[in-house]
């Protein structure tokens, strides 16, 4: 919903200015937000939070539903092809949107590769697996190759210029400079409509700005904020939110319990709850590689499925 929406409940350009510039972009920013935060907004005093607060309460549902209205919410939920059936099966049809999606797994174990693939299917119709909106590409690694999106584009029987057009792409080179691209990012999705924003990875630069435990307490707090910032933008824009993660070596002697898991996600608690879906991705012979979940609120854990790495992207 427009912030123009607030004119009628008495807010100026001026104010509407304010918040945008602040990153809020529509009314379900502002009714998400904390009145703590919105405190924040410069120009926006204590007393107008409060008739910001009370404004949106008409505007954006907050409250409770039956759960027969979240099961039919549930069933629009459009989910995005992985372009392989039994990776999108393990994820019960595919990456949701309005979510948080980890991929994490070692070195060319392909999270770049699937990344790639989504960022063309996103743009499919829905009854062909997409959602038919545009993608938001944040890369710390610079993996990003059009290339391949083109060849993807073919495979799909789309137009791959109008593919790559509906790419926005940005190289992030610091941690603030990443979060500065999600107030970028929102921007451009209230002018257009978006279906996918990938952040890959999420970590990398986090891990070479903060190094040594004495940093560590400061580093999750700023990788909460900015998964926060994820989280806000997947319901605000209804898109789904992908992100990469990389892996370190456990001496966990519990390991045995996760199937004698030797590696796990980087991030720690801070990245486990904020995902709703968590794969790791682990590589096999050549192209093979096997897609894992591993943790998610509506499917088993542990099961697996075989996929490939092609030069047409992800598929059977
Ligand atoms: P990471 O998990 O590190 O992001 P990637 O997604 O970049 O890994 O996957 C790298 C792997 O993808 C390479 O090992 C290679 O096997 C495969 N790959 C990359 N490009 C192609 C291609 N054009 N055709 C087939 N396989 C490819
Ligand atoms: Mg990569």
């Amino acid at each position: 919903t427009p912030l123009e929406h607030l004119h009628a409940h008495g807010f100026t350009d001026r104010d509407l200015k304010c918040l945008k510039e602040a990153g809020y972009t529509t009314v379900e920013a502002v009714a998400y937000a904390s009145s703590r935060l919105l405190q924040q907004v410069k120009g926006i005093s204590e007393q107008k939070v409060a008739k910001l607060k009370e404004a949106v309460k008409g505007l954006v549902h907050m409250g409770f539903s039956s759960a027969t209205e979240i099961n039919l919410m549930r069933q629009q939920i459009v989910k995005l092809t992985t372009g392989c059936a039994g990776f999108d099966a393990i994820l019960g049809g595919g990456i949701e949107t309005g979510m948080l999606t980890e991929v994490f797994g070692e070195f060319r174990s392909g999270k770049t590769q699937v990344c790639h693939t989504l960022a063309v299917t996103s743009q499919l119709p829905v009854e062909q697996g997409g959602a038919e909106g545009r993608v938001a590409w944040i890369d710390s690694e610079g993996t990003f190759r059009p290339e391949r999106i083109t060849k993807i584009a073919e495979r799909f029987g789309l137009d791959a210029e109008q593919v790559l057009e509906n790419i926005a792409h940005a190289r992030a080179y610091n941690v603030e400079h990443q979060t500065e691209l999600l107030v970028q990012a929102a921007s451009m999705m209230v002018e257009a409509r978006f279906a996918l924003l990938i952040v890959d990875s999420v970590t990398a630069l986090y891990r070479s700005e903060y190094q040594g435990r004495g940093q560590l307490a400061d580093r999750q707090g700023h990788l909460c904020q900015f998964l926060r910032k994820l989280q806000r933008m997947a319901d605000e824009f209804g898109i789904a939110v992908v992100y990469t993660n990389q892996v370190v070596a456990t001496v966990d002697p519990m390991a045995v319990f996760r199937g004698g898991e030797d590696k796990k996600p980087i991030g720690g608690h801070i990245m486990a709850h904020a995902s709703q879906t968590r794969l790791y991705l682990k590589k096999g012979k050549g192209q093979n590689r096997v897609a894992k979940i591993y943790d998610s609120p509506s499917m088993p854990d542990n099961i697996d499925a075989k996929f490939a790495i092609t030069e047409n992207g992800v598929s059977d």
